[in-house]
């Protein structure tokens, strides 16, 4: 099974203009994706409450579409600054293909389309609370999100494990020139693959941690890593957590935070969510590795951790994860609306 996408805007709200924009953007999904009309199994339309005056359902059956299949026709709820007289469309297709989808007329998927491409750089010291943060805020927004620091990671543990000496830059580097780093996503999951194998959790490893702080004071890393990860921004609207966001990977970012707290509540915060998983951990080493951690980034020579001039800082040793979020929210709206 397939889902295709579709959206479409209208000039004005008329019947007239319903059906040739439905028309117009069943066509281009049909020929984009090289479908026959049977194929398409089930039609579910959505479009913004100033459209009245015609079901989409009912223009795409005159158009032809759907005569076997089933379609159906809902209104959507009001987003703030979401695109006006606008139509969506979900077309289920029993089989299986990489779907084309289709944005006509300045529409756009979901909720991106509060602007074009949105990029916001949430960066901080390690513990600070940016990956929670950074999740619940894309989720919030519907768009993607990007962690980073799993980059780093995947990088410390292929060196970890591969014996090659951690202090010696070009023999990392040579290792890492032929290693397969990819991100993918499962239910807004980030997954983390490292020569195709998924290491989301090994990479959480403490030391692990430790061997990425190491490997990202190499500049031929960084350079090979910020590369991926401009591309992966470039593609879609993201929030990306990691240390040098706004200062070094994308300083046109729309929204820039940088998210602290004290050591101390930065350690506890790992302690927890480190014996929830099962690791055994001591609190005092915990809290030397953030320090560790805290020096060596933002001592080093290529883009260290550091807050840009034009990024809004937020203290979050006593704010809950919700507060902070809240915190944040206000401060998108204000910058992009
Ligand atoms: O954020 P996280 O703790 O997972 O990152 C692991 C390590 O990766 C950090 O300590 C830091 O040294 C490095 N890192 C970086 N630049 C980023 C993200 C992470 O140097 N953008």
């Amino acid at each position: 099974m397939t889902i295709i996408r579709g959206a479409t805007t209208i000039p004005e709200d008329s019947a007239e203009e319903i059906k040739k924009a439905v028309k117009e953007m069943l066509e281009q999904i049909e020929s984009r994706n090289d479908l026959k009309r049977d194929e398409m199994m089930s039609l579910v339309f959505t479009s913004t409450s100033d459209i009245h005056s015609y079901y989409p359902a009912k223009a795409a059956r005159e158009a032809g579409f759907a005569a076997s299949g089933s379609l159906f026709s809902a209104q959507e709820p009001d987003i703030d600054g979401g695109l006006k007289l606008c139509i969506r469309v979900m077309i289920f297709v029993e089989k299986n293909f990489e779907p084309q989808h289709v944005y006509l007329r300045g529409a756009r998927h979901l909720r991106k389309d509060l602007k074009p491409k949105i990029k916001i750089a949430i960066d901080g010291p390690s513990g600070s609370g940016k990956s929670t943060l950074s999740k619940a805020l894309a989720r919030r927004l519907g768009i993607a999100h990007l962690d980073t620091g799993a980059m780093y990671r995947a990088c410390g543990l292929k060196v970890l494990d591969s014996g090659v000496d951690i202090r010696n830059e070009t023999a990392v580097y040579d290792l890492l020139l032929g290693v397969k780093i990819d991100i993918s996503y499962e239910n807004d999951e980030q997954h983390t693959l490292l020569d195709g194998v998924d290491v989301s959790e090994a990479i959480r490893k403490p030391q692990v941690a430790m061997a990425a702080s190491t490997v990202s004071t190499y500049r031929s890393v960084r350079y090979h890593l910020t590369e991926k990860q401009r591309e992966i921004a470039g593609r879609m609207s993201c929030v990306l957590d990691g240390r040098d966001i706004g200062t070094f990977v994308l300083p046109e970012a729309d929204v820039k935070i940088f998210l602290t707290a004290r050591p101390e509540v930065r350690a506890k915060r790992r302690f927890d969510e480190l014996t929830a998983k099962g690791y055994a951990v001591d609190f005092n080493e915990l809290l030397k590795e953030i320090m560790r951690r805290d020096e060596q980034d933002s001592t080093r020579a290529t883009a260290p951790l550091k807050k840009a001039d034009d990024a809004v800082e937020i203290d979050s040793s006593s704010m809950t994860a919700d507060e902070v979020l809240e915190a944040i929210m206000k401060i998108v709206k204000e910058k992009i609306s």
